[in-house]
């Protein structure tokens, strides 16, 4: 298991580099158990890997036969952010052991979490455990960037069987997420006409349109309702399946508010030249009751306002990224099995994004729940504790139990 993180650390899967290295890590990993993987690799270095688990009843029809089980999807993302530009205390991508941790990029985001499952899996296998449905295995490309990987696999799902759940083995130190806030990210570009910069007269100054702009994001708030603190059973015992749930006081905070950031700003190329463009790039973070396109009509509206009091005024806004927000029903039987598995009765929500709603559009429930410090993630001399990998590894493995055996 150690082995293999320290390999997927090393097959430094930054977006430059590609996944198509840790793909191969996790395929041959599984080839030593016997799993066939598949690589789906495009653009010379991208890859998904995906494998899966058949229960032995093989030549099922479509649905599910007598006694059979709806299968597991564990959804993994491979790619990890570069490493910036602060010091580290060991190489970022050397995999290095010391104090019980694997340091390393993507240690915590989310390698510990794939060597977990891909450990569990084969032991599973290893064991003969007779299963009565699939598990399906996934680790995909592009997360911190464009979800490429997901929505691929998304695309070409036809062939997967009925699923009860989905799990994201994300970094989540052991709390059961089953709710995150969506991410929309906007560029916002206004045009100008260029002119020689002695005569700014002749031109239109694409910096000066960008300034009305901010000064009317200053005083613009997102409408959202506030999103209400999760749902957790009335009192934290220890094992066992819950008897009753109830809605009970909240862990922390819910999701908290919209959030919205302007994080980029590039404009004008040369000193003495009048800019015809200017753009900016907004970080939107938004709650379940809110709506993409709401967002994106009320800008529209402020450029309209603009335009109305300068004709010159000529700005666009165009979305570089949205995900939907995650919100998986804490009272469906999966959330209360898995929680029963894993031996909590409290669910959480989180402020960072996974691609799990694209999951989510599978039509099964979907949690987040891995080894690792959720704080760590996207930092310098980011790690994992070893020993949680291996209690992922157990986790993963009762998980798998209770809904598969
Ligand atoms: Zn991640």
């Amino acid at each position: 298991m150690k082995e293999l993180l320290r390999k997927l650390v090393q097959a430094e899967t930054t977006t430059a580099n590609g996944e198509l290295a840790a793909a191969k890590v996790i395929s041959d990993e599984l080839g030593r158990s016997g799993i066939t993987a598949r690589i789906d690799s495009w653009d010379q270095t991208r890859a998904n890997v995906i494998a899966q688990v058949k229960s032995p009843a093989e030549g099922r029809q479509a649905g599910l036969q007598p006694g059979r089980k709806a299968a597991i999807l564990f959804a993994c993302h491979l790619d990890v952010v570069g490493p910036g530009e602060a010091d580290w205390k060991y190489p970022p991508f050397g995999g290095i052991e010391s104090d019980g941790r694997i340091y390393g990029r993507g240690s915590a985001d989310m390698k510990g979490g794939i060597a977990a499952i891909v450990t569990a899996t084969r032991q599973l296998v290893e064991a003969g455990t007779r299963l009565q449905g699939d598990i399906i295995f996934l680790a995909a490309a592009g997360e911190e960037t464009d979800s490429c990987g997901a929505k691929r696999f998304i695309r070409d799902c036809n062939w997967l069987p009925g699923l009860a759940g989905v799990v994201i083995p994300e970094p989540t130190d052991f709390k059961v997420v089953t709710a995150h806030r969506g991410m929309l990210w906007l560029e916002v570009t206004t045009k100008g006409k260029a002119a020689h910069g002695s005569t700014p007269q002749l031109g239109v100054n694409a910096i000066s349109s960008m300034r009305c702009i901010l000064d009317e994001l200053e005083n613009y708030k997102i409408p959202f309702e506030p999103h209400p603190a999760p749902i957790e059973r009335s009192r934290a015992s220890g094992l066992g399946v819950p008897k009753s749930w109830s809605i009970g006081s909240s862990i922390g905070a819910g999701l908290g508010e919209c959030s919205m950031s302007i994080n980029t700003i590039a404009g004008g190329k040369a000193l003495n030249v009048v800019p015809d463009k200017c753009s900016i790039g907004i970080d939107i973070r938004t709650l379940p009751s809110q709506n993409h396109q709401d967002i994106i009509s009320d800008l529209e509206k402020i450029f309209g306002k603009l335009k109305s009091k300068n004709p010159q005024f000529d700005a666009k806004v165009s979305v570089i990224r949205g995900v939907e927000p995650l919100e998986t029903d804490n009272r469906c039987d999966f959330v209360k099995d898995f929680c029963a598995a894993v031996g909590t009765t409290k669910t959480k929500a989180v402020g960072f994004t996974t691609d799990g709603p694209y999951f989510a559009s599978l039509g099964a429930p979907v949690v987040i729940f891995g080894p690792g410090k959720p704080e760590l993630c996207h930092k310098p001399d980011e790690y994992i504790e070893i020993r949680d990998v291996e209690k992922a590894v157990e986790h993963y493995k009762n998980i798998i139990l209770k809904f598969l055996a």
